[in-house]
């Protein structure tokens, strides 16, 4: 048990010293990148080492999954959403979730909004868009992106913050820079547009083996599992 905090003090620790060093590259301030610690499969012990560590912020990427963890632990911490939602789970992710990374279509803004007035809350949320449509990858295409972005501006109960973005696994992390540049340039392009009312400021990209490369190309959350909480069994 002692082993594991020390594990993932130390993953921790250098996670941050990475991603300060990628920020000091490309002379950006290192306290303006969020990291979100992505607990996925892992258990109750290791979100608490890693909120003992420091860790404020952390993801899953299942509902179901996040509604047997959630509830135990000690507020204070945010959660994020990373994962596809399904519309059946809308609900359950309006309550449990304090943002949602992974907005792909109306009809799920359309639910999650319903659910949140339903609770008087607010959340924030980005919009993950698809970049590489050959893949069976999760998000809106590019073409409609625009269209999604005013709708989900208007909703009451959501409070859009900008772009998510899970290019298809590179080995090399520089093969992932184009997209990440890309998502920066439509960020961009919203906000010249003056699509929605207040700036648009959030890009969620970059994981474990690319996420130094994000950084380079703007990313302000990077989410970040295995490079803390070790290898996952799947
Ligand atoms: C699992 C997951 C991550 C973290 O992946 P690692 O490679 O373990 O860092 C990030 N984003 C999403 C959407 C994920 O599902």
């Amino acid at each position: 048990m002692e082993r594991l905090a020390e594990e993932i003090k130390g993953n921790i620790h250098r996670v941050k010293e990475r991603i300060a060093r990628a920020a000091l590259r490309a002379g950006r301030d290192p306290d303006e990148i969020k990291l979100v610690a992505v607990s996925k499969s892992f258990g109750l012990e290791h979100i608490r080492a890693a909120i003992a560590s420091g860790i404020t912020i952390l993801g899953e990427n299942k509902v179901q999954e996040a509604h047997q963890k959630i509830p135990h632990i000690e507020a204070g911490v945010s959660w994020h959403m990373v994962g596809h939602l399904q519309s059946n789970k809308a609900k359950r992710a309006a309550e449990l979730f304090d943002m949602i990374h992974s907005i792909d279509r109306l009809s799920i803004a359309e639910k999650l909004n319903r659910h949140l007035a339903a609770l008087s809350k607010r959340m924030e949320v980005l919009i993950q868009v698809d970049l590489a449509e050959e893949e069976t990858k999760f998000g809106i295409p590019e073409a409609e992106l625009e269209e999604l972005v005013k709708r989900v501006g208007e909703m009451e109960n959501l409070t859009l913050k900008g772009l998510m973005i899970m290019p298809p696994f590179f080995s090399n992390p520089e093969d992932g820079r184009p997209y990440f540049q890309r998502l920066r340039q439509l960020l961009a392009r919203l906000n010249r547009r003056g699509v929605v009312s207040s700036e648009l400021k959030e890009l969620s990209m970059g994981m474990s083996h690319d996420f130094e490369v994000a950084i380079e190309e703007g990313a302000t959350m990077v989410r970040v599992g295995t490079a803390i909480f070790g290898p996952r069994e799947e």
